[in-house]
C-alpha cells in the first residue's frame, strides 16, 4: 500500500458475526487490535441491528463511551460529555441524544399487519415470541433476549419461506415505504434507513470537533453492512463462518479489505493491518 499522512481515524464497525463470534458472541480474539485503538483514542462506534437496550452492557464490557448507532442504521445516539460538539440531536433514549433515521416499530408493525391481510405472507418476528422463543432461536440468555426485544425502529424476521416470497415481501414492504434487509441470522423489516446513514453526520461531528476529516474504517460481515461498507475510506469484509461475503460495489470492492480469519479474529488482523498501513503505534 502507498504511503498515507496521518489523518483522524474513525472506526464503525458491526457486530453480530463481526467483532462477536457469529456462534458464542465472545470478543475476546480482538482485544488486542481493540486495545490498541483505545491507546490511540480512535472512537470505536458500535453499528449493529441490536437495540440501544442491548447495547449497554456491552458498551461497558468494552469500555466504549463513543457515540454508537442501533437497529440497523435507525439512530444514531450519544452523550454530551463524550461528544458536546455535535449539534444535531432530535431525541432523546435511554439518558442519550438521538438521532433518528428511519420509520418507528410501531409503524413497521402495522404495515406487516397489513401485507398479511393482503398477501398471507405471515413471517414470526420478535413480536411474535417471548423471552424463551427468542432464547431457543439464538442461544441468548435470559436478560440479553429481554433486551433484544426492547425495539423502537425494526422488527428482525425468522424467514423460513421461499426466495421468490422473500421478493414479494420486500415489495410489499417498500409500498410502505420500508425495507428489507438480510443479517446473519434474520431479515430485518426497517424504515428507510441503513447502516450508511450515519457516516455523513458521525464525520461532520468528529470534523467539528478534531478540525479535520476523519477517515473511515467500517467492518462488516452482512449484506445489511454493504451500504456501511460503501461509503467507508477502507471497508473491510469480516469472512462469515455461514454467510458468503456480502456483494461491494466494483467501485468499493478495490479498496475492500477481505479477512481471512472469521469473526473477532479476522477483526483484529484488519484493524492491526490498518493502522500499521497508517504507520500507527
Ligand atoms: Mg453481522
Amino acid at each position: 500500500m502507498a504511503q498515507l499522512s496521518q489523518p483522524p481515524l474513525l472506526v464503525v464497525t458491526d457486530l453480530d458475526g463481526t467483532l462477536l463470534d457469529h456462534h458464542s458472541y465472545d470478543f475476546a480474539p480482538a482485544q488486542p487490535a481493540l486495545t490498541r485503538l483505545k491507546r490511540l483514542s480512535i472512537p470505536l462506534i458500535l453499528n449493529t441491528s441490536k437495540t440501544a437496550a442491548e447495547l449497554a452492557p456491552l458498551r461497558e464490557q468494552l469500555g466504549s463511551d463513543a457515540p454508537f448507532v442501533v437497529e440497523n442504521g435507525a439512530a444514531l445516539l450519544w452523550t454530551d460529555d463524550v461528544w458536546p460538539a455535535c449539534a444535531e440531536p432530535l431525541g432523546a433514549m435511554m439518558g442519550h441524544r438521538m438521532q433518528p433515521f428511519g420509520a418507528t416499530r410501531a409503524e413497521i408493525l402495522s404495515a406487516l399487519a397489513q401485507i398479511q391481510r393482503d398477501t398471507g405472507l405471515n413471517p414470526e418476528g420478535f413480536a411474535d415470541w417471548d423471552v424463551p422463543t427468542l432464547m431457543r432461536h439464538t442461544g441468548l440468555d435470559a436478560v440479553s433476549a429481554q433486551q433484544a426485544l426492547e425495539r423502537h425502529f425494526s422488527e428482525p424476521l425468522l424467514w423460513q419461506g421461499s426466495d421468490p416470497e422473500l421478493k414479494k415481501l420486500a415489495r410489499a414492504l417498500r409500498s410502505y415505504g420500508l425495507r428489507l434487509l438480510r443479517g446473519g441470522r434474520f431479515v430485518h423489516a426497517v424504515g428507510n434507513s441503513d447502516k450508511g446513514r450515519c457516516l455523513a453526520p458521525l464525520k461532520r461531528a468528529y470534523q467539528r470537533q478534531w478540525g479535520r476529516e476523519p477517515r473511515v474504517i467500517a467492518l462488516g460481515d452482512g449484506d445489511n453492512d454493504v451500504a456501511m461498507l460503501e461509503l467507508a475510506d477502507h471497508p473491510v469484509v469480516v469472512r462469515s463462518p455461514v454467510n458468503p461475503p456480502p456483494r461491494l460495489s466494483a467501485a468499493c470492492r478495490p479498496r475492500a479489505l477481505y479477512t481471512e480469519a472469521c469473526g473477532p479474529e479476522g477483526w483484529n488482523q484488519a484493524i492491526h493491518h490498518l493502522l500499521d498501513h497508517y504507520r500507527l503505534p
